[in-house]
C-alpha cells in the first residue's frame, strides 16, 4: 500500500474537520495550525492514552501541569537564553531567510542566485515577551520552548510533599513555543506544538541500572507509538553522535518515522544526567539534592528525559493511517485508526427504502474520519422478519464485513472491539 502523499493528508484533514491553518480568515499566521472537533478528539485520544500508561497505570509516576511563564532565570540557568539557536542565512538579493543547515547555502531557493548568502548568525528560537505592566529588563519573560524545565523547577516541591523513592519521574503534558526560521510540512514543524515529557530521576551510583533504566523507557516509549497505531517498520532507531546531541546529554537516542517528506525524527530519548539539577541550584541558590535513608548519602539524581511531540505523532498516525482502496468510481479513502485514538468510535444510522444508494456514501464519509463502526437500524431491526426484531448491522470500517448484533449486546460488542 503506497504512502499518501501530504496534499492527500492536508486536504483530508481541512475537508473533514480535523485540522485547520491558523488564523486562516486573515491570510493566516506561518508555524500555527488549529485543531477542528475530529482533531482536537483525536489528539485528546493519544494524549490520554499516554497519560494512562506513564502516569496513571504506574506507581512511580508523578504527574504536573507547570505555568508556561517562568521566571526568566530559569531560562538563563537552563542554557536556553545563551544557547537555543539555530544558525540563520539571508540571502543578499531576496532578503528570503533560511536555516543554514538546512539548505544548499550555494544557490538560494527562493531567488536561485548563487552566493548570495553571508555568514550564518546564531538566531534564539525563544518567544520573548513582557510579563506586567513596566516593561522593563525585570519583566522579561519567554513562551517555554519545552515543559521539561517546569519540572526540574518542581523537583524540590515533589521531594517535600511526597517524598519518593528513587528512581521516580515527573510526567506532563503541555504547550511549548519555537520561533522555527522556517515552519514547514504541515504540523511537523510548526511554532506553537505540544509535547508530553518525562523526566525519570535515577541514582547515579549505579551506571548499570541507569543503563537498564534508559533501555526500558526505550522499549515504554516503542510500546506506547506501536498501541496508538505507529507502524514498527516505519520506525527507525538513531544513537545520536557525538558532536550532534544537545549540550546537556550524554546518550541520546532519537526515534526517526518514515513520514511522507522523508524520515525525520518522532520522539527522543536523552540521558541528561544532573546537568539541569545542578544547573538550577547553582542559579537559584536552592539545594536539589536527594537525601538516601538507607546509605545516609546525600547526592544529586541523573536524569533520563523520554520526549514526545504530539502534534507530529499525529501527523504519523495520520499518514501511516491514510488507506485507499479501488479505484475509479469505487475508490474509497478510509482512516486506519485502532478503534481506541479514533474520534467517532460508532455511527448510528437509519435505513430507509429509497436510501440504498446513500447508505453507501454515508460508510465512505465514515470510513474517511476513521470511524471503526457504522450500525444501522432497519425494517428487520423493527421486525419486518419477526426473528430479527431489534437487531441491527454492525459494519465493519476496513473489511467492509457486517455482523447481526441484538441491540441489546451492542454496548457490550463496541467496548469490547474500542478498547
Ligand atoms: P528538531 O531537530 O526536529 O528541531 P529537536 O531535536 O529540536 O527537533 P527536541 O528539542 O528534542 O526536538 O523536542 C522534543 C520533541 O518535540 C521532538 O521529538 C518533536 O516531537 C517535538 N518538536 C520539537 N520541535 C517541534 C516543532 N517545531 N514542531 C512540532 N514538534 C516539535
Amino acid at each position: 500500500m503506497n504512502q499518501p502523499t501530504m496534499e492527500q493528508i492536508i486536504s483530508l484533514c481541512k475537508r473533514r474537520g480535523f485540522i485547520f491553518p491558523g488564523s486562516e480568515i486573515y491570510g493566516g499566521l506561518a508555524g500555527t495550525y488549529d485543531y477542528g472537533p475530529l482533531g482536537v478528539a483525536l489528539k485528546n485520544n493519544i494524549k490520554n492514552l499516554w497519560w494512562k500508561q506513564f502516569v496513571l497505570d504506574r506507581t512511580d509516576m508523578y504527574g504536573m501541569d507547570a505555568s508556561i511563564l517562568m521566571n526568566q532565570n530559569v531560562w538563563k540557568a537552563s542554557g536556553h537564553v545563551g544557547g537555543f539557536s539555530d544558525p540563520l542565512v539571508e540571502c543578499k538579493n531576496c532578503k528570503s531567510r533560511f536555516r543554514a543547515d538546512q539548505i544548499d547555502a550555494s544557490k538560494c531557493p527562493s531567488c536561485e542566485k548563487t552566493e548570495t548568502f553571508g555568514p550564518a548568525r546564531q538566531f534564539n528560537m525563544m518567544f520573548k515577551t513582557t510579563v506586567g505592566a513596566l516593561e522593563d529588563a525585570d519583566s522579561i519573560s519567554y513562551l517555554r520552548p519545552e515543559t521539561a524545565q517546569g519540572m526540574f523547577v518542581n523537583f524540590k516541591n515533589i521531594l517535600d510533599t511526597f517524598s519518593p523513592k528513587l528512581p521516580f519521574g515527573m510526567a506532563q503534558i503541555g504547550k511549548a513555543f519555537r520561533n522555527e526560521i522556517a515552519p514547514r510540512d504541515f504540523i511537523f514543524r510548526v511554532r506553537e506544538f505540544e509535547q508530553m515529557e518525562i523526566e525519570y530521576f535515577v541514582d547515579p551510583r549505579n551506571e548499570e541500572v541507569i543503563n537498564q533504566t534508559f533501555e526500558s523507557l526505550y522499549e515504554e516509549q516503542l510500546r506506547f507509538i506501536e498501541s496508538i497505531g505507529i507502524s514498527k517498520e516505519k520506525l527507525h532507531k538513531i544513537e545520536v553522535p557525538d558532536g550532534d546531541r544537545a549540550h546537556y546529554s550524554k546518550r541520546s537516542v532519537d526515534t526517526e518515522f518514515d513520514f511522507p517528506f522523508g524520515q525525520k525524527e518522532l520522539l527522543g530519548l536523552a540521558y541528561r544526567t544532573d546537568y539541569d539539577l545542578n544547573a538550577h541550584s547553582k542559579a537559584s541558590g536552592a539545594s536539589l539534592d536527594y537525601f538516601d535513608e538507607e546509605t545516609k548519602e546525600r547526592f544529586t539524581p541523573h536524569c533520563i528525559e523520554p520526549t514526545f511531540g504530539v502534534d507530529r505523532l499525529v501527523l504519523a498516525v495520520l499518514s501511516d493511517a491514510y488507506k485507499t482502496e479501488g479505484e475509479g468510481d469505487d475508490a474509497r479513502v478510509y482512516l486506519d485508526f485502532p478503534p481506541a485514538i479514533a474520534p467517532i468510535k460508532a455511527c448510528v444510522s437509519p435505513l430507509v427504502w429509497d436510501d440504498n444508494g446513500n447508505v453507501g456514501k454515508r460508510y465512505r464519509r465514515q470510513d474517511e474520519i476513521g470511524t471503526p463502526f457504522c450500525v444501522v437500524v432497519d425494517f428487520d431491526t423493527l421486525g419486518e422478519h419477526p426473528e430479527l426484531l431489534d437487531t441491527v448491522t454492525v459494519r465493519d470500517r476496513n473489511t467492509g464485513k457486517q455482523d447481526r448484533v441484538a441491540i441489546k449486546d451492542l454496548e457490550a460488542y463496541i467496548s469490547e472491539r474500542v478498547k
